[in-house]
C-alpha cells in the first residue's frame, strides 16, 4: 500500500508542489506549523529518514538546502527551521519550516489554517525564488 506521499508523488492525490527531480519532490504541509511549511521527500518509499542510503540523504538535504534558500528569500521570518520529526507518515520527509521564534519550531502548537487560494499563492511565490 503506498504511503500518502507517494501518492501526491504519482499525481493521485493534489499538493502544493514546490520542487521536483528524478529523485526527490517538495511541496508545501497541508496543516502548517507557519506559512509556507515544506516537506520535502525521497521518491523512494523509506520510512526511516535514517535507513535512507549515505548518497541518498546527502542529496536529500542538498535539495532542501535550494528549497530552503528560495523560501527565505520570499517568506518573511528569521530563518528556515530544519527538522526531521514525526510518526505519522511512514515515509521519510524534511519539515522546512519558517520561523520567527524558537516556538515556530514546536509540534504541539496549533496548526496554522490556511485558504486554499493562499496556499497556491504561497507555493507559487517560493517556485518563482527557486
Ligand atoms: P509526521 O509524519 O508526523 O511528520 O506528519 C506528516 C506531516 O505530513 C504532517 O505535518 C501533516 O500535516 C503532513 N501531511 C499529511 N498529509 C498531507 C497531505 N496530503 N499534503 C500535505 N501534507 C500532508
Amino acid at each position: 500500500m503506498p504511503t500518502i506521499f507517494s501518492k501526491i508523488i504519482a499525481g493521485e492525490i493534489p499538493s502544493y508542489k514546490i520542487a521536483e527531480n528524478d529523485r526527490f519532490y517538495a511541496f508545501l504541509d497541508i496543516n502548517p506549523l507557519s506559512p509556507g511549511h515544506t516537506l520535502v521527500v525521497p521518491k523512494q518509499e523509506i520510512d526511516k529518514y535514517f535507513d535512507l542510503e549515505p548518497e541518498l540523504l546527502s542529496e536529500l538535504n542538498l535539495f532542501a538546502q535550494k528549497v530552503a534558500h528560495a523560501m527565505r528569500s520570499v517568506i518573511p521570518c528569521q530563518r528556515i527551521g530544519q527538522i526531521v520529526f514525526g510518526l505519522e507518515v511512514p515515509h521519510a520527509h524534511i519539515h522546512l519550516i519558517p520561523i520567527r521564534t524558537e516556538a515556530d519550531m514546536s509540534f504541539t502548537k496549533a496548526r496554522e489554517q490556511i485558504s486554499s487560494e493562499k496556499m497556491k499563492e504561497l507555493a507559487e511565490l517560493i517556485r518563482s525564488a527557486l
